[in-house]
């Protein structure tokens, strides 16, 4: 298998797992079950955004990463149930399971939360047991507010009260990860990297947004870290199919847009010389290996 560290990278955007979706961002058990087994399949290997932004995808030769986003914090991306583990339908609890089915796939994702968050569990309970089990959590802003709508101040107001809120309940998970809620950037959409408010400053490494086609790679010149570009999960059918995960999985699958395989070393970046992607400024000169 030919590594492309600079290849495209699937940043998989999902909302509510639910037996009767609600909406066409919602998907059921079954369909989540049936993607993350076609990823395994595929040799797909889960990395959290964290460590897709700064480039940490330490995955073995040969493999694919892909990164696993839930948003909104609802109770059916995840519950703890009475016996203390995720219950058996909700997103995290059929990752799992993949996960022990698969032991190259890896239990990994980022939950990208608002106030309140997993409520029938409570925040701190439901984000506790999340940072001690390897999952990432984001920030998805405290109100799920419009940062576009109320000006500079506010939204930065949004991201900081989001991040403590977060940092409150969970001493030791330090937020690097923003997705936008309806993928509405702030004005200036750099607001969205780095501010404050209230005394809470925020440094986030990667700022994700809504459509539509796979993220360039972290080391890829065209990689912007202020609107990393998410693949809603969903079959292709309807007017929005070119937009799906199905879609863009299978354009992925067919070599029609240039796939990031690992070279199984963290350190080193390989490609091969004629793939149009160019290497960007977060690559070191000295781990560049093209072939
Ligand atoms: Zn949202």
């Amino acid at each position: 298998m030919r590594a492309n560290e600079l290849g495209a990278v699937p940043v998989l955007m999902y909302h509510q797992v639910l037996e009767k979706p609600k909406s066409a961002y919602d998907r059921t058990p079954k369909d989540l079950r049936a993607e993350l087994e076609r990823l395994a399949r595929e040799g797909y290997v889960p990395v959290t955004a964290g460590d897709f932004e700064t480039g940490r995808i330490d995955i073995p030769a040969g493999a694919h990463p892909v990164v696993l986003t839930f948003d909104d914090s609802t109770d059916s991306q995840f519950r703890l149930g009475a016996d203390g583990e995720p219950t058996k339908n909700s997103a995290i609890g059929v990752l799992r399971a993949v996960a022990r089915e698969h032991p190259d796939f890896k239990a990994r994702a980022t939950l990208f939360v608002n106030g309140d968050a997993f409520a029938a569990t409570g925040q701190k309970k439901a984000l506790t047991w999340l940072h001690k089990n390897g999952f990432e959590i984001g920030n998805h802003t405290l109100d799920h507010a419009n940062l576009a709508q109320s000006g500079p101040a506010k939204a930065r107001a949004q991201i900081a009260a989001g991040q403590r809120s977060i940092e409150r309940d969970v001493p030791g998970a330090r937020v690097r990860s923003l997705a936008l809620p309806y993928g509405i950037r702030p004005e200036p959409a750099d607001l969205a990297l780095t501010g404050s408010a209230s005394g809470t400053k925020y440094r986030n490494r990667g700022v994700y947004l809504v459509g539509a086609n796979p993220a360039p790679s972290p080391y890829a010149d065209d990689f912007d870290p202020v609107g990393i570009p998410r693949v809603r999960s969903a079959p292709a059918k309807g007017k929005d199919a070119k937009y799906s995960s199905e879609h863009w999985l299978d354009q992925l699958a067919a070599g029609k847009l240039a796939r990031y395989t690992s070279d199984g070393d963290p350190n080193h970046i390989s490609y091969p010389k004629d793939t149009a992607a160019r290497p960007g400024k977060t690559a070191k000169k000295d781990q560049l290996r093209p072939y």
